[in-house]
């Protein structure tokens, strides 16, 4: 029996570089080792977006399209839409008692997006409370491995939290734990230097960017501002095209000595801007081409199937979890 994988996606905006490196490769490669379900998590998405429904709807093929872009073959991967599958709001309902709101604060990804979003004093409940959905998604496909981005270890933990909660009280092994599967870029600054490259904050270069796009992107990153003159001695430190090179330019013994060109002084922003604009420039025409080649009735069909096979395995977990509990009244199925 294959090990069972759950990933996903918010269908908040196309996907960027950031989840290429920090999940997409990883499914590519793990979906030929495991049985993988790749879940676009609209429900989710809602949680911060639910005055704009439209937004969130519409990217639900768009982030589909990435997939299929990039190589997630669903001959292997079955995915799947959230919202069409009940039975994980109603998993979801029987673990917010198994997890306190103090808990919920503690979370260090969920208390980042709090201020990023302004929301301090009128949190959405459901956005609060998104880690707990989280914990559903991944328990009723009963998934072991989880690849994700480094904001979503917390995520994990609390989940393996609620699983030997619930285990333990309900007296049952039903519920499986499950681990993180990290790329070895775990989180990609953004363009500006920040943090992360996300969605939301606008700072991320999208799988489908077209060449000008990336290239305008490109020439917009936050490199080191003390570096002036190209004479100047440079900081590769927290400087974003370097971060970029080094997780995409295949050499990576040129990337080394481009650092040390930078360090000693004589390189210039223009060069390496312009040397990591040709980097991915071929990592992306062959995903935006073979984008452009999917039909919309295709997407469908692809998310029509793997949503079905996923609703039946959701189905027979939720069976287990309302024995576990003791939710069971009639004989008839
Ligand atoms: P949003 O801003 O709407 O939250 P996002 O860009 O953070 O969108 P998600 O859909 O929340 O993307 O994340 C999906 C997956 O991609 C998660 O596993 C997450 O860890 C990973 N991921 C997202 N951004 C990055 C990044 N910059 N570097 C590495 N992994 C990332
Ligand atoms: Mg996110």
């Amino acid at each position: 029996m294959k090990k069972r994988i759950l990933t996903g996606d918010r269908p908040s905006g196309r996907l960027h570089l950031g989840h290429y490196i920090g999940s997409l490769q990883n499914r590519i490669k793990l979906q030929d080792v495991y049985e993988q379900y790749v879940m676009i998590a609209d429900v989710q998405a809602l949680t911060d977006n639910f005055e704009n429904p439209k937004k969130i709807t519409t990217n639900v093929f768009e982030v589909a399209m990435d997939y299929l872009s990039v190589g997630i073959d669903p001959s292997q991967s079955t995915i799947l839409i959230q919202s069409q599958i009940p039975e994980i709001g109603e998993l979801t309902v029987y673990y917010l008692n198994l997890v306190t709101l103090g808990r919920l604060e503690r979370n260090p990804t969920v208390k980042a997006e709090i201020q990023q979003k302004d929301y301090t004093d009128s949190i959405p409940a459901g956005f609060f409370c998104y880690p707990v959905s989280q914990a559903a998604d991944i328990t009723i496909f009963q998934a072991e491995v989880v690849p994700v981005g480094d904001d979503q270890v917390p995520m994990i933990e609390q989940t393996n939290e609620i699983v030997r909660r619930f285990n333990r009280i309900y007296n049952t092994q039903c519920l499986k734990e499950c681990k993180p599967f990290l790329s070895k870029t775990p989180r990609l600054i953004g363009i500006d230097g920040k943090f992360k490259a996300s969605k939301s904050l606008g700072n991320a270069i999208f799988l489908s960017d077209s060449k000008e796009e990336i290239k305008a992107k490109v020439f917009q990153m936050y490199t080191d501002p003390h570096h002036i003159k190209i004479s100047d001695p440079g900081s590769t430190e927290g400087n974003a095209v370097f971060i970029y090179l080094d997780a995409f330019h295949p050499d990576k013994q040129e990337v080394e000595n481009l650092k040390e060109h930078y360090k000693r002084g004589g390189l210039g922003d223009t060069t390496i801007k312009s040397i990591l604009n040709q980097v991915l420039q071929d990592l992306l025409e062959p995903i935006r081409e073979k984008r452009e080649k999917i039909n919309f009735a295709e997407v469908q069909e692809i998310l029509y199937q793997g949503t079905e096979k996923a609703h039946q395995l959701a189905k027979t977990t939720m069976e287990m979890v309302r024995e576990a509990i003791g939710i069971k009244y009639f004989n008839k199925k």
